[in-house]
Order: C-alpha cells, then structure tokens, then sequence
C-alpha cells in the first residue's frame, strides 16, 4: 500500500484526496493522510451559517464566495459528489456595479468588458472618465502594437505588468479608474507588478491578433453572442451566469469533497512542521510531535508555508516558491434590517479605486447576489479591507475593522448612520493572496521542471498555475497524477479527463 500524506486541507489538498479515495476505489493500492493545521477545513473557502436573532439563517462566505462557470472543475466534482443540482448561479437581474469616483457611485458603463469599452453612446454618457480619458482609450484602436511575435511565440514569451499594459493602450485613467479596482482587487495584485501573461494571457492574444484590446473585446462579445443563438437555453434549465456557488455556500463543496475523502482519513487542528526526504521515501513531522511515514508527499498549503516545508530537502525549489508574494486582506460581513437599507439593492457591486484612497477596497451586496442568503427583511453586505494598497489597515483590531466597515458601508452604500448590524463577522486572510508578478510562468515552468525530477513530491494549491477556485481544485488533482505516475500509476480517470469525457 503507497500511502501519501496530503498538507494543507483548503479545495486544492481536499480536491487531491478526493482523487486518491477515487483512484483507491477504482482498485488502486494506495491511501492518504490529510493534515490540516486550522480547526476547519476548505482553507480559503469558508461559510459561515448564522442565525438572526429573530430567526432566518444567513449564509455568509468570508472567503471566495464563487467559481467561474465556464471553468470545469467544480461543476465536474460537484457531478461526481451527486451535489451538482445544488450549485446556484448569481441573481443577474440585479447585476449593476458601481465604481467609487470622488466620494461618490457611478453605475458602470454598459458594454464595459473588463476594462475595454465596447459601446459608443455608455461610453461617451459616462461620468467615470473625464473626455481626454474618453479619448485616449479610444486611441487603443490606432496604437501600433507594441511588438509583433515571432511565429510560435505567445503572450509567455511577452510578459508585462497590467500597469503598463493598460497604460500604454488606453491611459493611466483607464487603469486607476476600472482595472486597478477590478482586476487588481480580484486577484489581490498590485497592477505595477502583476503578470497579464500568468493571469489574462487573451488581453496580449487580442492586442497580437487584432491589434487592438477593444477590437479584441468586440470580436469576444460578438462570438458570444454567437454561441447564445446557436446554444439557447433549454428549457427549464438552469440560467447561464458567469458566476456559481451552491445553495448553502461554497464551503458546502469543501465539507462534500471532505465526507467523500473519507474524514477517518483527515486531521484538523495538526500542522506539518518538517518534511525530510529518506532515499524515494518521505517523513513529515507534524506539531503533535508525530513523524508521518510516506511514499509522496503533496504539499497544498500557501507558498510561504510550503517554501519552509520544502527548504530543507529541496532548496532550489523553495528559492523559486519563494519569490511568489502573498497579500493579507480581510473581509467583513455584515447584515442589517432592511429598514435601516433604505438604498437601490439592484447592484452586486461596488469597486473602489486606490486614487480614491479608502480603507474599503470593494463591496459586496450578498444579498442581491445570490438567493437566500439572508432572511426576508434583512441586508446582507461584505466589505473588502486590505490587499496590496493598504495591508497597514489589517493592524486593527477585529472590532476597529468591524466599526470601520460599517462606517464606509455608511458612506459609501447608504445604510444609516446609527444602524447597528444583526450579524457582524470578520474573516482575515493573511498572506492568503498569492500575487502573480511579471515572470511568475518562468519561474512556475522551473519549479514545476524541478519537481518532475523527486520522486513523491507535488506541489499544489494556488499560487502557481490559477489564483481562482477551479483552477486550485485541479492544481490538486494533477498532484495526484504526478505522484501517481511516480509510481508507475496512470488512472483511467485521467485519460477520461482529457478526452472532456464526464
Ligand atoms: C477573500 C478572498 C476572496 C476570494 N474570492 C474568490 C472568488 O470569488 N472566486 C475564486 O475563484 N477565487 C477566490 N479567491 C481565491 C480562492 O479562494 C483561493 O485561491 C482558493 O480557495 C485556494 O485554495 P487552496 O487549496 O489552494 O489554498 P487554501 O484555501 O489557502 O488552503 C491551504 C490550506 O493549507 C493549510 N496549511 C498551511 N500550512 C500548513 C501546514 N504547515 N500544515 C497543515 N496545513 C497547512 C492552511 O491552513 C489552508 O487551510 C478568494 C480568496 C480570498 C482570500
């Protein structure tokens, strides 16, 4: 029997220990031990089910609340797990958002994809940008192209930050004013260093292919439009949204993933501390004072904790994990009577931008967003604290984060000045962004060379190949197939996968 220790009980490790249990269920003679040194599992997924004082139940995800729909993985697993028909798309009808331009919301510009207009008359009403903003994102459709690509080159080999990117297509205002706010905020990334090539590779595709970003967003919006009336909705299915969760939370994929695993299988509460390889076999020392004995080790813990793990036995692999950054943010969720709300609920979002200098980067209006995730007459809300443009603010204690969420939420959102919340919770993420800077994909291409080369080892999780929740999940997949194959074992699962057979 192999027996592998997975470290690290967040979607990724959970994801590679639902794979071992399939591979032993198929015949395979292997098993696992998942340790994890938080009490609860799902890592950076984590729901938090609450009561009103009276009655009604909040749903409330502290961390990711969603996955992107047109990404596999979850939707796979969530098949295999039986819980598909529990995932819940967002409420689309209510999708506005709102960006924060000197103190105050203006409503995002209709056809805005990403960051790149795609319609003339929103664009030309539109208060977000003064005119000479207007016109020089317009001058995106006559700038040459930086540089034209070799045959067989692609955005890999032609990595640069977002700043200079958008800048240098469509102007400084362009970047403080949309994609700072919402690209940088979703991946918890400084523009200025963060690679397009490792995160948006099809914004340098688009500006190769048709020499121009908005060109590139036009021909996109168009092949969509396409696939709608070629593929309509069959009816009574599901609606299409960009976004999913499930009905209880995303953690309820965590906890399924968990139960499937097997959680006779699963420690919480128990870190590794030491990792020592012994020839072609392993040993992990966990904080119980326990040496763990194993054929692989899969390591789906953040990059700085699977840096100390790996410094001993593997140096020049945690020099290289080393030089992922991670940012600290945190959220705080909070509800109120609706009376107190006496606001517009049709948006999902507001985006802040760092030139307007507030601690709250972003807001979430939950329950707009999704279905049932407060009680009738009840607010749901989660503010957004921290992340690369201001990790001073997480010195705060819980309580100064609470009150200064609240205060913004007054301000920004208009819920009342003396409103007191029915439920208030704040969740800190720290070192729980990994930042993608300009040459991640060279450094992820040696790490992963490297690794290839140890025998039962695997590095997963998602600071290496896709910050966003399926892309996790599959990182602990293929950790699996790695160690697998390590010892000979190819899973007919595997194969199945690659022909897109579920
Ligand atoms: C606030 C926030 C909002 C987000 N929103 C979204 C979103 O809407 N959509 C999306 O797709 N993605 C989102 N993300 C990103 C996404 O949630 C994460 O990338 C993903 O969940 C990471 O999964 P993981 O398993 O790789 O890592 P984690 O969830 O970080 O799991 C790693 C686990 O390893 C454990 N660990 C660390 N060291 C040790 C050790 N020595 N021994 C044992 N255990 C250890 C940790 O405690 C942790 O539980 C968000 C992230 C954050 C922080």
């Amino acid at each position: 029997m192999r027996h592998i220790v997975v470290v690290g009980g967040g979607i990724a490790g959970l994801g590679a220990a639902y794979k071992i249990r399939r591979a032993a269920d198929a015949g395979h003679d292997i098993s696992f031990t998942l340790v994890e040194k938080d009490e609860r599992l799902g890592g950076k997924i984590f729901t938090d089910i609450a009561q009103d004082p009276d009655g009604g139940t909040y749903i409330a995800d502290g961390g990711s609340d969603a996955f992107l729909t047109d990404k596999t993985a979850v939707h796979r697993v969530a098949r295999l797990l039986g819980i598909f028909d529990d995932e819940t798309g967002t409420l689309d009808e209510s999708k506005k958002t709102f960006i924060v331009k000197d103190g105050r919301l203006v409503e995002m510009p209709d056809g805005i994809m990403m960051f790149a207009p795609t319609k003339i008359v929103p664009m030309a009403t539109t208060t977000l940008y003064s005119w000479p903003a207007k016109l020089r994102m317009a001058l995106d459709l006559i700038i040459p192209r930086k540089v034209r690509w070799a045959a067989g080159e692609t955005a890999h080999d032609h990595d640069e930050s977002l700043e200079s990117l958008v800048v240098r297509r469509m102007g400084r205002e362009c970047l403080d004013r949309l994609a700072e706010p919402l690209i940088g905020g979703v991946n918890g990334s400084d523009p200025k260093d963060m690679s397009v090539a490792a995160t948006y590779p099809m914004l340098l595709d688009m500006e190769q292919k048709y020499g121009s970003l908005v060109r590139g967003f036009l021909a996109q919006r168009r092949k969509v439009e396409e696939m709608k009336q070629k593929y309509p909705p069959k009816p009574g299915a599901r609606p299409r949204t960009f976004f999913s969760s499930f009905k209880l939370g995303l953690q309820f994929v965590t906890d399924r993933m968990a139960d499937a695993a097997g959680r006779d299988r699963i420690r919480t509460g128990v870190a590794a501390t030491a990792l020592r390889r012994d020839g072609d076999r392993w040993s992990v020392t966990l904080s119980t004072g326990e040496v763990l004995a194993a054929d692989a080790v899969i390591l789906a813990a953040e990059a700085w904790a699977t840096e100390a793990l790996v410094r001993e036995s593997e140096p020049a692999i945690a020099d290289l994990v080393a030089t992922i950054p991670c940012s600290s943010s945190a959220t705080v969720i909070l509800a109120f009577d609706e009376a107190d709300c006496p606001f517009d609920k049709n948006w999902h979002g507001i985006l802040t931008p760092a030139v307007e200098k507030r601690s709250l980067t972003g807001v979430s209006l939950m329950s707009s967003k999704w279905p049932d995730r407060a009680p009738e007459g009840r607010v749901l809300v989660r503010g957004f604290l921290g992340g690369p443009r201001d990790q001073a603010v997480l010195l705060k204690s819980d309580d100064d984060l609470i009150e200064l969420a609240r205060t913004q939420m007054v301000e920004l959102v208009g819920v009342k000045p003396a409103a007191r919340p029915r439920y208030a919770k704040l969740f800190r993420w720290e070192g729980g962004m990994p930042q993608y800077t300009v040459g991640h994909l060279d450094r992820v291409d040696e790490i992963e060379r490297l690794e290839a080369g140890v025998v039962g080892l695997a590095l997963a999780g998602n600071a290496y190949r896709g910050v966003g929740v399926p892309n996790a999940l599959e990182s602990g997949e293929r950790a699996v197939t790695k160690v697998l194959g390590d010892f000979g074992i190819a899973l007919a699962e595997d194969a199945m996968e690659e022909k897109r057979v579920y």
